[in-house]
């Protein structure tokens, strides 16, 4: 489904993402964790165009389309951009809601404005997303009366409603506290569990080990291991020991 290819990105002298190169297949779940700084989020926000990658290739293989985007080029046309866009869904840390917006008008919002889709169409389907998070008759409140936990449900039904067919989450329940980290880990196990694809960059371990296909660890720029997540937590390699040993 998506292929990144030999990405490079930095900022000013600072070389964040150094050769990444990362691909993720239809229903599958992976996992990025490492220290802090070593490029996760430029990682994700370079796979969902909110950075442009200084070098390297980006691809999205659809149902009906693949599209690709060179780190070279200039993101010359809004149009192609959109095409890339309509491939992935991304969830925030911080819920990112429109706090003037009720919960339905957020959901709906883009599926009708950006994809044109029917309204009353659209509607009933964030019904069934709402109902699905466990937030059934919430429509109608409004960011600031909700939960972090339900408010981080409403952020995921926002971006399913966009029919993505990858789904990245970049520490989603690390604004959360632990009762609420559980909801939020739950729903995301519920996806995983009917094959949503998804890309994960979390610091929960033990939750990335048991729901990931594939785990990655990076460090400083690089990807240092990619493998499952058992041989993972047994690995040998002295920076990825190093850095889960940090959660025991
Ligand atoms: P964390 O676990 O703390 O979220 P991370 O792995 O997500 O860390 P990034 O946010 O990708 O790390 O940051 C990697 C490096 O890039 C850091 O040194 C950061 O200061 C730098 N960086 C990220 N975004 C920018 C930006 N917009 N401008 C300048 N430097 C940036
Ligand atoms: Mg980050």
């Amino acid at each position: 489904l998506l292929e990144m290819q030999h990405v490079k990105k930095g900022f000013g002298e600072n070389e964040v993402l150094k050769d990444i190169s990362l691909s993720v297949a239809e229903g599958e779940v992976v996992s990025i964790i490492g220290p802090s700084g070593s490029g996760k989020s430029t990682l994700l926000r370079c796979a969902t165009l909110l950075e442009q990658m200084d070098d390297g290739s980006l691809t999205y293989m659809g149902e009906k389309a693949a599209e690709s985007i060179n780190g070279k080029t200039v993101y010359a046309k809004p149009a192609d951009l959109k095409k890339i866009q309509r491939h992935f869904g991304l969830v925030f840390q911080n819920f990112n809601l429109f706090p003037h917006y009720s919960v339905l008008k957020n959901i709906i919002d883009a599926p009708v404005s950006v994809q044109k889709r029917k309204k009353e169409e659209v509607v009933a389907e964030a019904k069934v997303l709402l109902e699905k998070m466990g937030l059934s008759g919430r429509e109608d409140a409004y960011p600031c009366q909700l939960s972090g936990g339900q408010q981080q449900r409403v952020s995921i039904a926002r971006a399913l409603a966009m029919r993505p067919e990858i789904l990245f989450f970049d520490e989603p329940t690390s604004a959360l506290d632990p009762e609420l980290t559980l909801e939020i880990l739950k729903v995301i196990r519920e996806l995983a569990e009917e094959k949503m694809t998804m890309v994960i960059v979390t610091h929960e371990m033990n939750f990335a080990k048991d729901v990931s296909n594939r785990m990655i660890f990076m460090d400083k720029g690089v990807i240092v291991e990619e493998t499952t997540p058992e041989l993972l937590f047994t690995s040998t390699n002295q920076r990825t020991r190093e850095f889960l040993g940090k959660y025991h």
